[in-house]
Formats: C-alpha cells, sequence, structure tokens
C-alpha cells in the first residue's frame, strides 16, 4: 500500500537546503546547506525530513510512498518573489521605445505615461480580463521555479479600483496552487484626479485613511501597507502617516524607498520597523550603515534598472558588509521591470550588484520568506516547513545564474504538489 499524501524525493545531485537561523547576514549568506546525493521525505505538503539519500531511505516511512527521482538535477527552496505587481491590464511597450531613444522615466510620468498610464488602463479593464492575465502571470512565476509571491495593488488609485485589486488577490490564492501575499499599494502615485486641485495629495491621503484602509482592514484583504516614497510620489512625512494609518488597521509597513532619488525613505522604514525597505539605488553611507543594524530587509530589484538601462545598481556589496539581510524580487511591473524570472534576477545580482551565486540564492528565499514574515513555513527546506521546491536542469547551483535568458527549471513543487514540470513526469 502506498501511504497518500506522501512523497520521497531522491537523485538530487545538490539539494541545497538553506537550512539554519535566518534572516542571513554577512558572511552567512553564502552557507546554502548543500547536501551532496539529497533527499526529502515529504507528509501532507510539509518537509518530514531531509538528508542523503542512505539516510532518509533508510527511514521506515519512506519505504510504502509514491517516489519521485530528480535524475542528478540540483533542487533548492521554491523562490520567493518579495516584489510585485501582479496586477495589471496591459505592457507598456508604447514606452519602451520612448526610453530607448532617452527619455527619463520621470519624464514619461510627466507625459501622462508611467503609473499613471497603468492606472487610466486598470480603471478601465473588468475583473474577469485582470484575473485572466494574472493567472497567466502565475504559471510563469511557477514555471520559473517560484513559489511564493508578494502582490501589491496600486494601479487602480481610487476605492473601487483598489479593492478590485485586493479581492482578486484573494481569488487567485483560493484558486491557484501559488501562495499570494498582499499589499495595499494606494500611495502609489497621488492620481490624476486628485494633481489638478489644490491640496489634492491631502484629499487622496485623507481618502486612504478614511474610505480605503478601513475597508481593507475590516476584510483583511492586505498584510502590508506599501508607500512609493519618493521624488514625483509621497514625501517621507506623508509616508509615514500613511504606513501609520496601515498599521492601525493591522498592516504592516513595506517602502519603496531610494529609488530615484534619496529622499531618506530608508531611515524612515528603520524608524517604522517595516518589514522591507525596496530599491535602494541612492542610498548613502550612513543609510547602508543604519540597515545593517536593523531588522528591515534591504530587498534589491535590478530587473528595474537592467530595463530601465540604468547604470546605478544598488550597492549590494556595502549593504552585505554592513550586515543587512539582502533580498531581491523581480518588481514584476508593466513600466520598469516586466519580468517573472528570478533566475534571470539572480544572473543580474551576479554581473551587475556583484553578489555571487549562493549570496543570489539566500536573497531569492530565505531572506525573502522574512521579508514577508513566512520564515517559519517558507524559504529554506528543513523539517516542518512546506515542501516548496524548484529543480533546476543543471549539475552545479551556481549554473542557474550562469546561465541567462533560457528558462532550465525542470520541476516546481509547492506544499508537496509538482505545479510546474518542464516534461512529462
Ligand atoms: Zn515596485
Amino acid at each position: 500500500m502506498v501511504l497518500e499524501d506522501s512523497l520521497l524525493i531522491t537523485g538530487a545531485s545538490q539539494l541545497l537546503t538553506l537550512g539554519g537561523r535566518g534572516p542571513r547576514r554577512g558572511d552567512s549568506l553564502s552557507n546554502l546547506g548543500i547536501i551532496n546525493d539529497g533527499a526529502l521525505l515529504v507528509r501532507d505538503g510539509l518537509i518530514a525530513a531531509v538528508g542523503t539519500r542512505a539516510e532518509v531511505e533508510a527511514l521506515p516511512e519512506a519505504r510504502a510512498v509514491e517516489k519521485l527521482d530528480l535524475g542528478g538535477r540540483v533542487a533548492l527552496p521554491g523562490f520567493v518573489d518579495s516584489h510585485t505587481h501582479l496586477i495589471h491590464a496591459a505592457s507598456r511597450a508604447e514606452e519602451y521605445e520612448l526610453k530607448i531613444a532617452g527619455a527619463s522615466y520621470e519624464e514619461i510620468a510627466r507625459k501622462g505615461g508611467g503609473i499613471l498610464n497603468s492606472v487610466k488602463k486598470l480603471r478601465a479593464a473588468t475583473a474577469e480580463s485582470l484575473k485572466k492575465r494574472a493567472a497567466a502571470a502565475l504559471k510563469q512565476f511557477a514555471a520559473y521555479g517560484t513559489t511564493t509571491i508578494e502582490a501589491k495593488s496600486g494601479y487602480g488609485l481610487d476605492v473601487a479600483s483598489e479593492l478590485k485589486i485586493l479581492r482578486l488577490h484573494k481569488e487567485l490564492a483560493a484558486e491557484h496552487p501559488l501562495e499570494i501575499v498582499s499589499t495595499f499599494l494606494g500611495a502609489h502615485v497621488v492620481p490624476e484626479e486628485y494633481r489638478k486641485k489644490a491640496g489634492g495629495a491631502e484629499q487622496y491621503i485623507k481618502l486612504i485613511e478614511q474610505n480605503l484602509l478601513p475597508e481593507i482592514g475590516e476584510k483583511r484583504l492586505a498584510e502590508f501597507c506599501d508607500v512609493f516614497c519618493d521624488r514625483g510620489a509621497f514625501s517621507v512625512v506623508q509616508a509615514k502617516r500613511i504606513l501609520q494609518a496601515g498599521r492601525q488597521w493591522g498592516l504592516a509597513p513595506r517602502l519603496h524607498a531610494e529609488q530615484l532619488s534619496r529622499t531618506g525613505a530608508a531611515r524612515l522604514a528603520i524608524l517604522m520597523r517595516a518589514a522591507s525597505c525596496d530599491h535602494l539605488e541612492h542610498v548613502n553611507k550612513s543609510d547602508i550603515q543604519a540597515l545593517g543594524k536593523s531588522e528591515t530587509v534591504a530587498t534589491l530589484l535590478p530587473g528595474c534598472n537592467f530595463h530601465l538601462g540604468l547604470k546605478q545598481y544598488a550597492p549590494a556589496r556595502a549593504l552585505i558588509g554592513a550586515g543587512a539581510i539582502v533580498a531581491l524580487a523581480t518588481d514584476y511591473n508593466p513600466g520598469t521591470s516586466p519580468t517573472l524570472s528570478m533566475p534571470m534576477i539572480l544572473s543580474l545580482a551576479c554581473t551587475q550588484l556583484r553578489m555571487t551565486p549562493a549570496e543570489a540564492i539566500t536573497a531569492a528565499t530565505v531572506n525573502a520568506a522574512y521579508s514577508l514574515g513566512r520564515e517559519k513555513s517558507i524559504g529554506s527546506l528543513e523539517v516542518g516547513k512546506q515542501a516548496d521546491i524548484a529543480v533546476f536542469e543543471v549539475a552545479d547551483y551556481r549554473e542557474i545564474p550562469y546561465y541567462f535568458g533560457g528558462n532550465l527549471c525542470w520541476m516546481t513543487v509547492k506544499r508537496g504538489r509538482v505545479i510546474h514540470a518542464a516534461e512529462q513526469v
């Protein structure tokens, strides 16, 4: 008799467990906890045992279970993509050529492009069409080895449209195997209709405080509240007020910080004990030191710099040197980072941020899970955690970022169930 809901996984030439205490700082980012010829025993979606093939196969429970042989491939925890803008109506391919011709992100925004362009399209889109597009994206995330994503609202910017997005997060999470962590980003930019009036920003913040947050808090439509705190978006003072209001409704803060200019947003994130501050291209030395001593994760998004053709990437080496909890994410969005591929982000982290393959993998798993408050359930392959596994068609983990532009993800497993397979297995 085969025990139902139990699975013995063998044949990992390298099993990257990332076991041990997290989050990881400094040298510990390099410790992948590799088991050669590794195996896992999965029971009811959770990891029941992990070790070498000989150790795991010797367990009495391992005898009468379904078996899966990875054929000498590399297995690691499923990627945790801790910064995405999952729900949007369309690409912004029309702006791509303007950017190539030399227009800056802010110039495009001033011409009604940028985020406001996506807002217009989202408001006009039906929930059904948005859901269809997002569902296709979720399949792609899984195909690249991602098993958990964070998803932000922020292209609605009115009560009905923001709630439409957050409800879709909930629906998609219930219907798709990927784990979706919902974040409210009503403070993405001040919407067009408020920009024209005097005191418009203040009125929009009041709408967030009085109309949006109470509904989101009561219906539990989001876990986090995020603010785009930058030149042309929200100031540090405004961001603090919005994050405090979010916290009153049980939403933990996270921040878009120091992307286009240095505003002091990273300091605000630390002060407010935010889960994460993201981007950080323009942090200064003292910000880096402060992040090194804080529990706020420094989430780097190199896909953005790559897509916009910007030369100044975030100072990953200095952040790691200072002891910051560095994470990596795609920032999947139609304007600045249209990619769902965490392996591509790892390649960029290695070549542009000068992170090693091991550091990049840790940043995309354990540390990203910590930034979402899920360090106890995902991010590493340890007993008691979810069996969230990405398997790559490589013999050495360093080949995951080394080969770029293709997709070598061979299989993705979420809570013990295969959710993507490159071929019939
Ligand atoms: Zn973003």
